[in-house]
């Protein structure tokens, strides 16, 4: 590891601190970010601030969570100049986020958007969080391992193909804005990142009816993986057998079928039909 440029401060490994250094490389990110002038942008992990910097510079207001107590002082001196760069202390994965955009935005933030270089220990977590708690966020652009981008694009039967590719696809168009090698953080993590931009549709891609079902069903279709679909949806419904293979057949889905071979469109048509069923 190169030595840090701020004085004593010891990088943690086990928060997932990959820090960026290059400047033109922030600045690709924070305009790949689509931030504008007119958008609130919710930063996770602010580091030393590089990338807080560039987003700043084009946001009306920028608020970065960050956990570790002993950046605060260091990102206190090198936000200093940016009157719209506010640091807020905590753990991503335990506050709520749609009661601390609202606290922090106001009743003012018509635009918001998420911007990170994540953490990569709690990928799949933040990113299944920020969909569920902050649904009004434009975009999601978030820095994350190159294979976890591979999932977030893949399709039935591709390997990785999962609720987060499905709840991604669902809401909001997906985009590797840029492939990032190792040796562009310090230190270099053990895998190549991507920079994934996740835009919001003006409606999600297909209709799949009451969207608290549709989340339970793909979040359970996937619980047990050895599982048939059809298993899976009786314990995760609390339904017959019965009642999930006439569901399956409503939907035009075999018995044996396994929820890595669904659709998209299967996963709302099916969500479709258990909304009839357990009504
Ligand atoms: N944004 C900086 C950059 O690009 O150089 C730092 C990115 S580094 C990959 C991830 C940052 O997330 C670190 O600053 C780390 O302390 C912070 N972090 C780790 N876990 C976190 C959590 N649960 N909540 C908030 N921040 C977290």
């Amino acid at each position: 590891m190169k030595p840090q440029k701020h004085g004593s401060f010891h990088q943690k490994h086990s928060l997932g601190q990959n820090f960026i250094e290059d400047e033109a490389l922030l600045s690709q990110l924070a305009e790949l970010s689509l931030v504008t002038v007119e958008d609130h942008v919710l930063e996770i992990g602010p580091g030393f601030g590089a990338l807080t910097k560039p987003l700043a510079e084009r946001a009306k207001q920028v608020v970065s969570l960050e956990i570790d107590r002993t950046l605060i002082p260091i990102l206190n001196v090198t936000l200093e100049k940016y009157a719209n760069a506010r640091i807020i202390c905590g753990d991503v994965m335990r506050i709520n986020l749609s009661a601390l955009v609202a606290e922090a935005f106001g009743a003012d933030c018509s635009s918001l958007r998420v911007a990170a270089n994540l953490p990569y220990y709690i990928t799949t977590d933040v990113l299944t969080k920020l969909m569920r708690e902050l649904p009004q966020a434009k975009s999601i652009a978030v820095m994350i391992q190159k294979e976890v981008g591979d999932k977030l694009l893949s399709g039935p039967g591709d390997d990785g193909y999962g609720p987060l590719a499905v709840m991604c696809q669902y809401r909001y168009h997906v985009l590797r804005a840029l492939d990032v090698p190792a040796a562009c953080f310090n230190p270099p993590p053990k895998v190549d990142s991507s920079f994934m931009v996740l835009e919001k549709l003006e409606q999600p891609r297909v209709n799949a009816g009451d969207e608290e079902i549709f989340t339970r069903l793909v979040r359970s279709a996937f619980a047990m993986r050895r599982k048939t679909l059809l298993n899976n949806l009786v314990s995760g419904f609390s339904l017959t057998r019965e009642q999930a293979a006439a569901c399956l057949v409503a939907a035009n889905l075999s018995a044996q079928v396994r929820a890595e071979e669904l659709s998209l469109e299967d996963f709302a048509g099916l969500a479709i039909q258990l909304q009839n069923a357990i009504r």
